[in-house]
């Protein structure tokens, strides 16, 4: 089935780390957003539709910028045109990123009366001097009391993200901050490294204070020991970066890891069908303009080769724990999986890093900290 993804560019300031496709909050182009996000599903109607009718869809995912920064009611509204177009089981996964600053219980339970599921707060730290850093607008007090409130508004399905390797970030500071996620009992638990773009604000800001990333070694052993602590805790590790309790994997970014199909909607969105891969204009101004003169919006659009395909199935298969089904994968694209890439993988199994069983190839953990190496034989 189908995952639907549905881009909300709104951020109430920007994050001097921040490098995805957002902007400042202006209620007018929220407005006229929300309403091309609707027609542009709308509009998908006919791309979608096959001789068995309405394409199934069953996950939702509102990520941003701030989805909540979005009105319930205008929530509840995209969610009714996916259900409109697309065939959407009662049981579908539908979820809403948010900011713990932007939520409140009564706000929360309008989100789950609309037909949100599933929140993953946005975290990222435990510690006021890291957010402060980060110029992130909550605080670790807010960040806990988010996770109260949804529990208290019915979600029995939230997320959190957590950043590490910040700036002046030690080990003992980070293991603080997984150890106050694990206090609020999360049902799944994102990790993400830190990543310094060129041009990020922060990079000044740590200049500017001497602050540094932690040697490499210490970002090893921050990951090494975040995955045995969350596991001891009932998080099982699934991906590279995620961990969950049971039934509570992310259902629509495993369609990302298992080389399944997904549509994107509202600017800068990416799409992969059938082996056709595009992007939405990243511009929120430009998609906008062109939803309201029916201009198309995709943009960037690249019918993967079959190499290309059996590239990423492989590639972001090793993501998992799982790791990849050689069967399936060789099945689906008519090869041998190991008699093509085994004699470049050896060096990796022998190391300890890779481990090839029958019919199914896994990073171990020691690996994942070293996936770019493996990975980069397939691409
Ligand atoms: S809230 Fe998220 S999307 Fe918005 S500026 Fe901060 S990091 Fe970027």
């Amino acid at each position: 089935m189908l995952g639907l993804y549905l881009h909300i560019p709104f951020c109430s300031a920007i994050c001097n780390y921040c490098n995805f496709n957002r902007g400042l909050y202006d209620a007018d182009l929220k407005t006229r957003y929300v309403e091309a996000l609707i027609a542009e599903i709308g509009r998908s109607r006919a791309a979608v539709d096959g001789p068995a009718g309405p394409a199934p869809a069953d996950t939702i995912y509102f990520g941003g910028g701030t989805p909540s920064l979005l009105e319930p009611e205008e929530i509840g509204r995209i969610v009714a045109a996916c259900r409109s177009v697309f065939e959407v089981p009662v049981d579908a996964e539908v979820t809403m990123e948010a900011n713990p600053e932007t939520v409140t219980v009564g706000r929360l339970a309008g989100y789950r009366d609309a037909g949100v599921n599933r929140v993953s707060f946005g975290v990222q730290s435990f510690r006021e001097d890291e957010l402060r850093r980060l110029s992130r607008l909550h605080g670790a007090a807010r960040a806990r009391d988010a996770l109260a409130d949804a529990r208290r508004a019915g979600f029995d399905n939230v997320s959190l993200d957590l950043m590490m390797w910040l700036p002046a970030q030690s080990v003992g500071d980070w293991l603080e901050s997984v150890d106050a996620a694990i206090g609020i009992a999360p049902d799944h638990v994102s990790l993400y490294l830190l990543e310094i773009y060129p041009n990020a604000p922060l990079k000044d800001d740590m200049a500017r204070a001497r602050w540094s990333q932690a040697p490499d070694e210490d970002a090893e052993t921050m990951y090494l020991a975040a995955m045995e602590r969350l596991e001891a805790a009932g998080l099982e590790q699934y991906e590279i970066s995620n961990v969950a309790r049971s039934g509570r994997r992310s259902r629509h970014n495993l369609k990302y890891w298992t080389d399944g199909d997904w549509l994107g909607f509202g600017c800068g969105a990416h799409s992969t069908r059938d082996g056709v891969r595009w992007k939405n204009v990243s511009s929120t101004d430009d998609y906008v303009r062109r939803i309201r003169e029916t201009e198309p919006t995709g943009v960037d659009v690249r019918v993967l080769s079959p190499e290309e395909r059996l590239g990423d199935a492989l590639f972001t298969g090793l993501r998992l724990n799982d790791g990849v089904d050689l069967r399936i994968v060789g099945e689906r694209y008519g090869i041998d999986v190991w008699g093509r890439y085994g004699s470049a993988l050896e060096r990796f199994v022998d190391a300890g890093w890779l481990v090839h069983e029958p019919s199914r190839l896994r990073l171990t953990r020691k690996g994942m900290l070293l996936a770019h190496d493996v990975m980069a034989v397939f691409v």
